[in-house]
């Protein structure tokens, strides 16, 4: 499929397809979360800005729970020296997660750096536990062992997508699927 007359996608999840798996996770971490005795309630973060069309239909699912929900902005790069994976926040979190049941809500888990580092940042900031859910689970490139509690869907091939939040460059976070970028339109 051509969309705005360059970029070539192939659909991998329909909008159809993804609301059903939100609606399914929405259901398992309201049970888990009934099953929760202390009665506070669970801090649940966005990660800036793919994460964003997920989250929000996932609280929406979620509104007869007492949730609180925040967001945190990180970027990303290579260090020109040994290649290390460098990973800074640019928006902080509002709230402090000292003593939260914290859900982490990531857009997709790649290489795994970016969730082992937010677990270490909350751990160390004092959270009751740390949990994570994303939406896509891409698997040939991780890097880091990481436990996953909630996931939308599974990438077992190396795929740049984008839609429902993701990005190439900036674009096509608004499509309302989940699509593959063409390797021609990344790759030199
Ligand atoms: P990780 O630290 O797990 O390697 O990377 C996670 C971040 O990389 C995601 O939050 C996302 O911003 C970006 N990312 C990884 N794979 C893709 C992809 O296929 N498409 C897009 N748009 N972003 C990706």
């Amino acid at each position: 499929m051509k969309i705005y007359g360059q970029d070539e996608f192939t659909v991998l999840f329909s909008r159809m397809k993804i609301l059903e798996q939100v609606e399914a996770i929405a259901k398992r971490i309201k049970t888990n979360f009934s099953n929760q005795s202390d009665g506070r309630p669970i801090l649940l973060i966005c990660v800036l800005n793919g994460a964003m069309y997920f989250f929000v239909e996932l609280t929406k699912m979620l509104s007869d729970k007492d949730i609180l929900i925040d967001t945190i902005g990180l970027s990303s790069y290579r260090n020109g020296v040994d290649s290390a994976q460098i990973i800074t926040i640019v928006k902080k979190l509002d709230i402090d997660p000292r003593g939260y049941h914290v859900l982490v809500v990531e857009d997709i888990i790649d290489t795994g750096l970016t969730i082992q580092f937010l677990r270490n940042l909350l751990v160390e900031a004092g959270a009751a536990s740390v949990q994570f859910c994303c939406l896509l689970d891409k698997r040939p490139r991780r890097m880091v062992q990481v436990d996953i509690q909630y996931v939308g869907f599974v990438m077992e091939n190396d795929e740049f997508v984008v839609g429902y939040g993701l990005d190439y460059n900036g674009r096509y976070r608004n499509l309302p699927y989940i699509a593959a970028l063409h390797p021609r339109m990344y790759k030199k």
